[in-house]
């Protein structure tokens, strides 16, 4: 890496990565997609529908509460389809979205913070709640090939 890389901390939080999810299928293990039933309204507490990819599994999420920041989908509490054991920390991410915003603040050299667009200063980012392990430049090349991996899985086809 000649270039330094530059990540820009603009303080999104877990909360603007539930427009989509890649979870896992709980009829037949492929790769389904949670997405708000109404593409217009995206807001994290809206009805939600999960759709399976490869079968005909679908359901859809009414609820009140959502739980957010573990290897599982807010709604449905789907395991993650993206997610990777490296070494004693499993990785995980809530979409290809999700996945590029991590991988460009763990790419990163030099790295800043921002207050978020419309909000300043928020807790909670998703970059000031990864596990301290992502965050070491020791593990910088480990993190990287473990995205590598999931990105290979970030377009899933439907299996014939
Ligand atoms: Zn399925």
């Amino acid at each position: 890496m000649s270039e330094p890389h530059r990540f820009r901390d603009t303080q999104e939080t877990l909360y603007d990565f539930t427009d989509e999810y890649l979870v896992v299928c709980p009829q037949c293990s492929g790769c389904a997609i949670v997405r708000p039933i109404d593409p217009e309204s995206i807001s994290y507490r809206s009805p939600r529908r999960v759709t399976c990819l490869t079968c005909s599994y679908t359901k859809d999420w009414h609820g009140d509460t959502i739980a957010i920041g573990r290897a599982v989908d807010a709604y449905f509490g789907l395991p993650l389809w993206l997610q990777i054991e490296v070494g004693d920390g499993i990785f995980w991410a809530h979409s290809d979205r999700h996945l590029q915003f991590i991988k460009s603040f763990v790419q990163a050299t030099i790295r800043e913070r921002s207050e978020h667009s419309g909000q300043g200063w928020r807790n909670q980012s998703v970059i000031s709640r990864l596990p301290e392990w992502i965050k070491l430049a020791k593990n910088r090349k480990r993190v990287l090939k473990a995205i590598e991996l999931l990105e290979e899985n970030t377009k899933p086809k439907p299996q014939r």
